[in-house]
């Protein structure tokens, strides 16, 4: 999935908050739907340096949101609010990166069983292939199935937010297959020497 369909996923998740505690932070100010967007983002930060499993925690993030959410409850706050969304929102990432595709480089072809990884488990967690791979149109689809509830409760700054998620997966969508044509023609263009030194997962698809 794209990060933008987590972070907008993880915003429905501050939206339910602002719904049923009109009078908490997450209604009061945007910061609590600010931390989880950025909690839905946080996973793939780790997208240069062993992907879906360096800051991905299906797991971790979900026992850490427990405790989070129960301060929240006792102590509300922005801050204890913020910290409690941030990581559900993590932790949903992590879960919803098992339901889409691979972590191979072409992953509409199907050929990876690496979908995230559980360092509890200590193995590699299957991909479900619901949303074949990040960029396919039914990731837009639900991105903007995300997007509904929050432009429905929220606007100003946070309405535009939505919008501007959704026109970079719009765009992302619609490049998603023909940048990989590129890599692809450059990488074959590369003499051997110069290929051998790049990242192997950027390449080993490719070759
Ligand atoms: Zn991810």
């Amino acid at each position: 999935m794209m990060a933008t369909t987590h972070a907008l996923a993880g915003v429905v998740l501050a939206v339910v908050v602002a719904v049923v505690f009109p009078e908490s932070a997450a209604a009061a100010t945007p910061i609590p739907v600010l931390a989880a967007a950025l909690g839905g983002l946080f996973p793939d930060f780790d997208l240069y340096a062993g992907h879906r499993k360096t800051l991905h925690f299906p797991v971790y993030f979900s026992a850490l949101a427990v405790p989070a959410v129960a301060v929240a409850a006792v102590a509300p706050s922005t801050l204890t609010v913020s910290v409690a969304l941030f990581l559900a929102a993590a932790a949903l990432h992590s879960a919803m990166d098992a339901l889409g595709g691979g972590l191979e480089l072409k992953p509409w072809l199907g050929t990876s069983e690496r979908a995230v990884y559980s360092h509890y488990h200590s193995r590699w967690i299957p991909p479900r292939r619901w949303i074949r791979y990040d960029g396919a149109p039914e990731d837009l689809l639900a991105a903007g199935l995300f997007a509904l509830p929050t432009l429905y409760v929220f606007d100003g700054p946070i309405q535009l937010g939505v919008y501007a998620a959704l026109g970079v997966s719009a765009v992302y969508v619609l490049l998603r297959k023909p940048m990989v044509v590129v890599a692809q023609t450059a990488v074959d263009a590369m003499p051997e020497h110069v290929v051998d030194r790049m990242p192997e997962r950027f390449v080993e698809d490719f070759r």
